[in-house]
């Protein structure tokens, strides 16, 4: 210190320890280690004795803290008082706080409609939010009826899994590494990650868990879950907060059930004719009669033989159809039904049996499987080299279907 800058600095401390309270004046003598004893008048007297005589260094960061403390407290007590007297005049607002995320509560989270596996009821639910580490084993318990219909072969449980929110009803899915056990057998082993898409879950089928269940009435049975990586610390696009598991009881539709609703609806109606949107039909121009013909299919693009009952979606615009039977049979465990002739959805609600197809059909020579159309309701067979047959795709369509869904996933993954 230079003697102008420590005589400065002396004038400032003898200044500022003016307006010192008793305990701040003994702080300052405790640092120059003399004694605190007496009235204010003497601790005054004496802390300025030390500082013209023996003002250290320690004293004058002393002095410093001592005021830095000052102004705080004087800052926050004006900003208190303003508060409070303008508290008479104006709302009280609260302290901002960050909102704490409340998900909704699992029983309350939808999911589709499964045509051959029909809700009974919610046996138990709970939701799973991705940034919890560790998860209570949720309890299940079935009762005598349960019991009796599962043994019937009339009902099953299922664990369905979807995103926890509840504005839509939710297509199951397979979230990201997630390890569920029922009654200590697996049940789902995810150990991976959708790579492809916008969510770092799949859309799968519900797990069936029938066969895990102890098959006793209300005897407890324990479902295990756990993340087997922690998904909070993984970044992913679109992870929802929270998943919820929701086990089951379905009640199994017969195909039959099923396929006899759909012949009871309102049958298909063809479009008009110049839509240019029947991509699977062959159009023929004739300029002449100026009408345009079409070539349609009797084989099913399934079974690849006859059709027996003609149907499709309401949302396709072609004429050639699939058979009902056999599209029923390939989606009795699937999610997502499209058709498999323009790949448009072809949910069980869109089905619709084609009267049209259906009269061409009940009069079909033996070696015909094309039939050229108008727009007349008359048609012409064309005759084929060998003979067609319908078979009942009942027996053979479980062959069939192993192939098919190998080929539907192939097309669906080059549409990604
Ligand atoms: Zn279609």
């Amino acid at each position: 210190m230079s003697s102008s800058t420590s005589s400065q600095a002396k004038s400032n401390a003898l200044e500022s320890i003016k307006n010192y309270r008793v305990s701040e004046l003994q702080t300052l003598l405790d640092v120059a280690n003399v004694t605190r004893q007496g009235h204010k008048r003497d601790l005054l007297q004496r802390c300025k004795l030390v500082i013209t005589s023996n003002f250290t260094s320690q004293m004058a960061n002393k002095i410093q803290q001592i005021n830095n403390a000052r102004k705080r407290s004087s800052r926050s007590h004006r900003v208190s008082s303003s508060s409070s007297s303008s508290s008479r005049n104006r709302p009280i607002v609260l302290p901002k706080t960050p909102p704490i995320e409340v998900l909704p509560q699992a029983n309350h989270i939808q999911f589709i409609n499964l045509p051959f596996f029909e809700k009974m009821r919610n046996i138990e639910c709970s939701n799973m939010p991705v940034d919890w580490h560790a998860f209570s084993p949720m309890r299940f318990t079935l009762n005598e009826t349960d019991i009796d219909l599962i043994r019937k072969n009339i009902a099953r449980v299922f664990l369905r899994i979807a995103p926890t929110t509840v504005h839509e009803r939710h297509n199951d899915v397979l979230p990201p590494y997630l390890f569920v056990q029922c009654n200590n057998q697996p049940v789902i082993n995810n150990n991976i990650s959708k790579q492809v898409g916008s969510q770092a879950h799949s859309i799968s089928f519900p797990t069936d868990i029938t066969d895990k269940i102890i098959l006793k009435a209300n005897t407890s049975n324990t479902l295990n879950y756990l993340w087997l990586q922690s998904l909070a610390a993984v970044s992913f696009k679109n992870l929802p907060k929270s998943y919820t598991l929701s086990v089951q009881l379905v009640h199994c539709v017969s195909i039959d059930t099923l396929f006899d609703l759909i012949i009871k609806r309102e049958p298909y109606t063809n479009k008009t004719d110049n839509d240019n949107d029947n991509d699977s039909d062959i159009e023929i121009e004739d300029l002449g009669l100026m009408t345009t013909r079409h070539r349609v299919s009797l084989l099913c693009p399934i079974t690849q033989s006859l059709i027996v009952v003609p149907a499709k979606s309401s949302y396709c615009s072609h004429l050639t159809c699939f058979d009902l039977k056999a599209f029923l049979l390939m989606n009795e465990r699937r999610l997502q039904w499209t058709c498999p002739l323009c790949k448009k959805s072809a949910s069980y609600e869109s089905l619709r049996i084609d009267e049209r197809l259906k009269t061409i059909l009940s009069n079909v020579p033996p070696n015909c499987s094309t039939v050229e159309v108008d727009s007349s309701t008359d048609c012409q067979y064309i005759l084929d080299s060998i003979k067609q047959e319908k078979i009942d795709v009942t027996d053979t369509i479980h062959l069939q279907k192993n192939n098919e869904d190998a080929s539907i996933e192939n097309s669906s993954n080059n549409n990604k």
